[in-house]
């Protein structure tokens, strides 16, 4: 979209107030948990890894919240040439939807919340991530809503020259060979794929497409793309990637979003940051224990924070300039490309 003086960046600054409340609050939230969970979690050597979690994230959402401006990324002009059209959205398949939405049942019980992974995703979710990724100017960015494309993927896969060539066709050519053999239709994971710089969202809730974009984001600002990607795979590095991203999204969310998808933030990406903090640690400490305190760390966490929108006491919420719902519509249209039928999705703004 046009460059708009209305979405120049924004100046930095920390609400170093909220992080000492936030760091109050991880004490109470330790203190209420080891009280609570079964000793079988052994609460004593996963606390120092729950504080990190906590602290990871702790709510110093940057605020006022650092639009992203073309001028400072990093990107491919043949890449951004083949993203006309940021957004499409598979056919709805009764089957393979139906297939998919069991085979994530076990990350709505992680997240408790029955929209991950339900292969249906709504208006509402494909305008945050349409409204996010115009407003942080992220043209080269594809999205694919509950869409199987991987003739496209090993296009932008070959087209994408922001990542280096030798990064590419190893590691990248093993991601798309990845997602082409274990559909997202039916395995889900919503994700972001830097070497094809794709968003590929399967569950239907905003604040997980606005993080998931937030990936690429991070992305667009790195010069060493394919090394920075290569790290995620590095054992405890994803909590770095992971953090960029959440907190991203819980910047923009609570100066753009509704209430609604506010409390969701914290709900739901919390506890998804207690899954990295607890795969990374569960390994060295020993087992579910350390993962499920995590992600019940980052339940209780969240809520907490949530239950503070709600009444309107959480620190950072004094920053919000607006909270309303966007106002940006959406249309959609079917094209045939490849032998097969694509909805594209169009987005207007007021
Ligand atoms: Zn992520």
């Amino acid at each position: 979209m046009p460059k708009s003086s209305a979405f120049e960046p924004r100046g930095r600054v920390k609400t170093k107030g909220s992080c000492v409340q936030n760091s109050k609050l991880a004490d109470t939230v330790l203190g209420q948990l080891k009280a609570r969970l079964p000793p079988i979690l052994n609460f004593e050597r996963t606390t120092p890894l729950l504080l990190l979690a906590l602290f990871g994230l702790s709510g110093c959402a940057t605020l006022p919240y650092g639009y992203g401006s073309a001028q400072r990324y990093r990107t491919s002009p043949e890449l951004e040439a083949r993203t006309s059209q940021q957004i499409e959205r598979g056919q709805p398949h009764k089957v393979l939807d139906s297939v998919g939405w069991v085979w994530s049942i076990p990350d709505k019980i992680i997240l408790w919340d029955r929209r991950i992974g339900n292969h249906h995703i709504g208006t509402q979710t494909e305008s945050a991530i349409a409204d996010y990724l115009a407003k942080n100017e992220l043209t080269s960015v594809k999205v694919r809503l509950n869409q199987y494309h991987p003739g496209d993927d090993w296009r932008r896969l070959g087209a994408n020259d922001s990542v280096g060539a030798g990064w590419r066709y190893t590691l990248g050519t093993l991601s798309v060979l990845g997602e082409t053999i274990f559909p997202g239709r039916v395995f889900g994971g919503d994700h972001f794929n830097p070497f094809t710089n794709t968003v590929h969202v399967y569950s239907d809730v905003p604040a997980v497409a606005v993080h998931e974009a937030g990936h690429s984001k991070d992305f667009a600002q790195r010069e060493w793309k394919g090394t920075y990607a290569a790290a995620y795979l590095i054992p405890g590095v994803p909590l770095y990637h992971e953090a960029k991203a959440t907190n991203d999204a819980l910047g923009y969310l609570l100066t753009e979003s509704d209430e609604r998808t506010q409390r969701d933030a914290y709900e739901i990406l919390y506890p998804a940051y207690g899954t990295y903090v607890g795969g990374a640690f569960g390994g060295v400490f020993g087992g579910y224990g350390t993962y499920f305190a995590s992600v019940l760390g980052g339940h209780a966490f969240g809520r907490i924070k949530s239950e503070q929108i709600a009444n309107g006491t959480l620190p950072e919420s004094q920053h919000v300039q607006s909270r309303s719902v966007s106002d940006i519509k959406t249309t959609s249209s079917t094209v045939e490309v490849d032998g097969q039928t694509i909805e594209r999705i169009g987005v207007e703004f007021p």
